[in-house]
């Protein structure tokens, strides 16, 4: 195989006797290894850690005949053909110099599983796509819980639940898939051509490893080109449209806006607390069609009504009913950790987000309560809080900071709230959470919410968010023994 023909088709090809090196083991790599050497390629793993995981993992695969090189992810396996990396690998990683300089391509699992994808004379499931800085796996839910409301055979998949490569490569059928993108995935991924897609919001994130902002958004304007039926975007985020605008679609495409606000045609839009879709009806000019109630969204934040709308303009893009989107809103429960409500104590909500681990998912949160006590910090990726305290100062009762970086909000609390009650626990361990929900109660009066939403990753105190969630939960239920 040249390496010309493998860049030039994507249509499935045969892979018997290639040299595929596959980059990364782990979630999308030892997968793909066994895939690609079940289709007769020949394999190379290249992993930098060489730890007791990785050996194990090794291991499984030798015993299948895949070659696998520990502690050195950096040089190219000679005579490869193509390169499968890990989605994460970053692009100025010596191995992809090498095979830029070599015309050896470089696809990631998302462009593995495209190719893969009507293999065996199956029918492909057709891709209603998602990405965005935050709310993805939430949308991708939602999405999947309305096609199934319509009686669709689907998965959620991505970085929940199936993975993709799965989803296309294994027994069960489907007749269209809810697929989450990241937007790492989406860089290494230049065919897949979604039915519709959706980019939900912008905001800066994981620039260290795109380079740039425009880098970032680039990548993610990606989840666009070829659509075929629609492309939705944010209209309160400018950026999602000035994306679709750039994008190269199918004829005839559609460019459909989702707003919290009243719909324009072409938009799906809140009315008088109904869901309402100008977009997907006859007429749009005159007409609009009743989808759901608000309350049918869990929880019917706004940001959360963001999501169901843009899972909506997929469904309907896909001609699903406006029963079925109500059915299948009203059948989603969010995943744990994301606004969750946790317990009411002595007449205060307390709320777990600790998903929010940025200030754009943070804002979010924030913006769905009136007055909150806000339980923040962590570690800050280099993040400023300015912006996100100053939108939140009014609805603050007080706050508690926890975690490496929280002089940083401390700062902006001082400069955009100073009146705002704070108190400063200058503690990292796990055991401070407790504290935190302690401090909080003593703050909280009756009717407010105390939000656990750090704007911050969790890794210094906790192993991963859930972990920072279940210690709050934990806390709360402690209060209320
Ligand atoms: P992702 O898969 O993009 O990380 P999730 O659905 O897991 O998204 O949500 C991540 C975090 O972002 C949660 O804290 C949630 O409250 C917040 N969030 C969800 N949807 C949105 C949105 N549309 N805009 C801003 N923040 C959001």
């Amino acid at each position: 195989m040249g390496s010309g023909q493998v860049t030039d088709s994507s249509a499935p090809f045969d892979f018997r006797g290639k040299h595929v090196t596959v980059a990364g083991l782990g979630v999308s790599g030892v997968p793909a290894a066994k895939v690609l050497h079940g289709l007769g390629a020949r394999v190379t793993v290249v992993n930098d850690g060489d730890d007791e995981r990785a050996r194990t993992q090794a291991a499984e695969l030798e015993t299948l005949g895949v070659t696998v090189r520990l502690g050195d992810g950096a040089t190219l396996p000679e005579g490869t053909e193509l390169i499968v990396t890990a989605p994460g690998w970053k692009p100025d990683k010596p191995l992809f110099t090498a095979a830029h300089e070599a015309g050896v391509p470089v696809w990631g699992d998302v462009e593995l599983a495209w190719r893969l994808r009507d293999r065996d004379g199956r029918k492909a499931a057709p891709w209603l796509a998602v990405t965005g800085t935050n709310g993805k796996t939430t949308t991708v839910q939602m999405l999947a819980s309305i096609l199934r409301a319509a009686g669709l055979r689907t998965a959620a998949v991505g970085n929940i639940g199936v993975s993709l490569l799965d989803a296309v490569t294994g027994d069960e059928e489907y007749d269209v898939l809810a697929v989450e993108l990241s937007s790492y995935q989406l860089h290494w991924a230049p065919s897949p051509r979604a039915h519709s897609a959706a980019v939900l919001n912008l905001a800066p994130d994981h620039l260290d490893w795109h380079g740039s902002m425009e880098a970032y958004a680039a990548d993610k304007g990606r989840i666009y080109e070829g659509n075929r039926v629609a492309c939705v975007y944010n209209v309160a985020d400018k950026a999602t449209e000035d994306l679709v605008r750039a994008a190269d679609v199918e004829e005839g495409c559609r460019a459909v806006g989702f707003t919290l606000g009243s719909p324009a045609p072409s938009q799906l839009g809140v009315v008088e607390g109904l869901l309402v879709d100008r977009a997907f009806v006859e007429d749009r000019h005159r007409n609009a069609q009743e989808l759901a109630e608000v309350s049918d969204v869990n929880p019917p934040a706004p940001h959360n009504i963001a999501n169901a709308l843009a899972a909506a303009a997929l469904a309907r893009s896909f001609g699903v009913s406006a029963a079925a989107v109500r059915d299948g809103l009203r059948a989603f429960t969010p995943d744990a950790h994301r606004i969750a409500h946790v317990a009411d104590v002595d007449g205060v909500a307390y709320v777990d987000d600790s998903k929010a681990t940025n200030t754009h998912a943070t804002e979010a949160s924030l913006a769905a309560y009136e007055s909150i006590v806000w339980i923040a910090g962590g570690l800050a990726k280099g993040a400023t809080f300015d912006e996100l305290v100053a939108g939140a100062a009014k609805r603050l009762r007080g706050a508690v900071l926890i975690g490496a970086d929280r002089a940083l909000i401390r700062e902006a609390l001082a400069r955009h709230a100073p009146e705002v009650p704070v108190v400063d626990l200058d503690r990292t361990d796990t055991g401070a959470m407790l504290q935190a929900v302690q401090e909080a109660q003593r703050l909280a009066r009756p009717g407010d919410t105390v939000l656990l939403a750090p704007a911050c990753a969790s890794m210094d105190m906790f192993t991963n968010y859930n972990k920072r969630g279940d210690a709050f939960a934990q806390a709360v239920r402690e209060l209320g023994a």
